[in-house]
């Protein structure tokens, strides 16, 4: 959904990106990947069915390798 903008579950077209927060104590969005810093996790929601997925940037991937 992310890359081709279509959602696999319905066929829609309308997909929404919600960035995720980098800097938050809990929040859903993040992941807390050390002490004292999250990344964030992004979501593509499809506005058709609902249907959503969630995304970690690249430069945050290595840095969740490290501690998990
Ligand atoms: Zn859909």
């Amino acid at each position: 959904m992310k890359n081709t903008g279509v959602c696999p579950k319905c066929g829609g077209t309308e997909i929404k990106r919600i960035a995720g927060h980098k800097q938050s104590n809990g929040n859903w969005l993040s992941i807390n990947y050390s002490h004292w810093d999250f990344v964030g996790v992004h979501r593509y929601l499809c506005c058709s069915c609902g249907f959503s997925e969630e995304w970690i940037d690249a430069d945050d991937i290595e840095k969740i390798k490290k501690e998990y």
